[in-house]
């Protein structure tokens, strides 16, 4: 979902931004109208998620999976890489690194089927690690971290499914990189945020349009941009500064999630089999406990008004995901569906 708000300013604007009679997708990425857009964005975003000044900014394209090789370009130098695995984005990130040289994999849950990701105690990395890369909400699996390592080595992380759920204290990493199409807006842009000092290392070969340094000197328009995603992804940071910050984001991310999760744990009908204490906040996936009413509770809830429930086509079950626009008048309506299914079916 997008903020009902966001969609509606969107739309009065469709046609003419601020009385310039140019919808914003007919503008020039450089010009002065588009330039303030995407300035008041960049800003925006540096406050609702204090990112601190040693920062960039980037709004790069490819989604976060073309940052499986972005990021060894970028970073890998001479050294070794050291990967966790907590579920399916995760081992797909360290499947796609293993294209370069000097990969290891520091720590999987795969064997437990990720019910409860590697603890960060038993990570094991390399000696001469240029960074290491973990996913921080696996979004399919619906397990998330939610502390944050402390170590030496830059830690890079794929945020696509938490990024703005909650505030993180950013100077712990090295680099953050989300799609923005899942709490953020539309697909089609990619933001990452990397500290400076770590725009040093690409390699010689990297593209333009990949190289993080270049697009840094560049304004992330070494080539033109998905201006219009930009935008969007713009209205919901204001948004999110009117909602109060992401402290408030979080608080009510705490009380959405818990309501569903307490459910299911109450019900002899549905469950969920993650370590608690790494529960989604964002994705939850549930199972019915006969699997064979599955896609009846799809198909009847969507008759409800009540879409895309059905888990991903991997893990089977089905899975509510709850983003920040995600209102908990929608839980809500979701648990009195769950509550009628089950009495209807028992
Ligand atoms: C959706 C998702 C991806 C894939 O993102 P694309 O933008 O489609 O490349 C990667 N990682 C996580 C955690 C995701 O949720």
């Amino acid at each position: 979902m997008l903020p009902s708000v966001v969609m509606k300013k969107a739309s009065e604007e469709f046609l003419n931004w601020n009385n310039t009679g140019m919808s914003v997708m007919e503008m020039s990425h450089r010009g002065k109208e588009y330039m303030s857009i995407f300035r008041k964005t960049e800003q925006d975003l540096r406050k609702v998620f204090q990112v601190p000044n040693n920062y960039h900014i980037l709004f790069l394209q490819g989604g976060a999976i073309t940052q499986n090789f972005m990021v060894p370009m970028n970073l890998l130098d001479n050294g070794t890489a050291s990967y966790v695995v907590s579920g399916y984005w995760s081992k797909r990130t360290y499947n796609d690194a293993l294209a370069f040289q000097n990969i290891n994999l520091a720590a999987s849950s795969e064997s437990e089927e990720y019910v409860s990701p590697p603890e960060f105690s038993d990570w094991n990395f390399s000696q001469n690690d240029s960074y290491v890369h973990f996913c921080q909400n696996e979004t399919i699996h619906g397990v998330e971290y939610f502390n944050t390592p402390t170590i030496d080595v830059p830690l890079v992380v794929d945020m696509s499914s938490t990024i703005l759920s909650r505030q993180v204290d950013i100077s712990k990493y090295g680099v953050i990189y989300a799609g923005a199409q899942k709490n953020i807006g539309p697909s089609g842009l990619t933001i990452l945020i990397v500290r400076d000092d770590l725009l040093e290392r690409s390699r010689i070969d990297t593209p333009t349009t990949y190289n993080w340094k270049i697009q840094s000197e560049n304004d992330s328009m070494i080539n033109t941009p998905t201006t219009y995603s930009i935008y969007m992804a713009g209205l919901v940071f204001e948004w999110l500064m009117s909602c109060g910050g992401l402290s408030e984001v979080e608080k009510l991310n705490i009380k959405k999630s818990k309501l569903l999760y307490d459910y299911i744990d109450n019900s002899d009908f549905y469950y969920n089999e993650i370590n608690n204490d790494y529960r989604s906040r964002m994705n939850v996936p549930f199972r019915i406990r006969d699997d064979e009413l599955t896609m009846k509770f799809v198909e009847e809830a969507e008759s409800a008004g009540l879409y895309q429930l059905k888990g991903h086509r991997l893990v089977g079950g089905l899975r509510a995901s709850i983003y920040n626009a995600m209102p908990i008048e929608g839980i809500e309506e979701l648990l009195n569906f769950m509550n009628d299914f089950e009495k209807n079916n028992k």
